[in-house]
């Protein structure tokens, strides 16, 4: 289903899996058809998270895909604390993996429901100095809206993974079509109201990276 939606968008796409934990994850992945894979070692000892990543960058080549990496750990709202990113070791995970974008932790957190602090642009500015590979921010939806559309123009930035924000938005919209009528039942006339409003969000998300139409 995802191949097949990817396959007739008219901008170029990836259908990438998200955090897989394990080289199986990716093989399965990528067997399965995905065109993009992460594997997410941010969690292993330094040396392991390299030797597992570069296993995963050489399989991803092999089916013509691209892998993504992490270095330093983002954690999550109300769970694990982040790691912040060493500049050194991203350059060295770079180097070493061969990844074509590297995940990194710079002040961004998953699944943050309002704007949080923002980045730390003088740990972006330490990484961007020791690494050309492309950057990837997890936890967008915690990252101000002002500084998200900066850093898509002035960074090596280029990925921003945005989850939670659409979640709230098909959320809200669920809720408010199961109030305005008590007694449906039928899950897809349910469902398709939640469609106008996350296509919504999602057009304003990528309009607020200034992404759009630059295909
Ligand atoms: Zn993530």
């Amino acid at each position: 289903m995802f191949r097949h939606l990817a396959e007739a968008a008219t901008v170029p796409v990836v259908a990438h899996l998200d955090h897989g934990r394990s080289l199986e994850d990716c093989r399965a992945a990528l067997d399965a058809g995905f065109t993009s894979v992460m594997f997410d070692g941010s969690a292993l000892p330094l040396q392991q998270n390299i030797d597992l990543t570069a296993a995963v960058v050489a399989l991803a080549k092999a089916a013509g895909a691209s892998c993504e990496g992490e270095i330093g750990f983002v954690g999550y709202a109300s769970g694990a604390a982040s790691d912040g990113t060493d500049p050194a070791e991203a350059a060295r995970f770079a180097a070493e993996t061969g990844v074509e974008a590297m995940a990194i932790s710079i002040g961004n957190l998953h699944l943050q429901e309002h704007e949080g602090q923002g980045l730390d642009l003088a740990r972006l500015a330490a990484i961007e100095a020791l690494t050309t590979v492309p950057l990837v921010i997890h936890g967008g939806s915690g990252v101000p809206a002002t500084q998200r559309l900066q850093l898509a123009s002035t960074s090596r930035i280029a990925k921003v993974n945005i989850g939670t924000e659409l979640r709230m938005a098909f959320g809200t919209a669920l809720r408010a079509a199961l109030a305005r009528d008590p007694d449906r039942f039928d899950r897809i006339s349910i469902l398709k109201e939640t469609e106008a409003p996350v296509t919504e969000a999602a057009r304003a998300v990528i309009r607020g990276l200034g992404a759009s139409g630059r295909a």
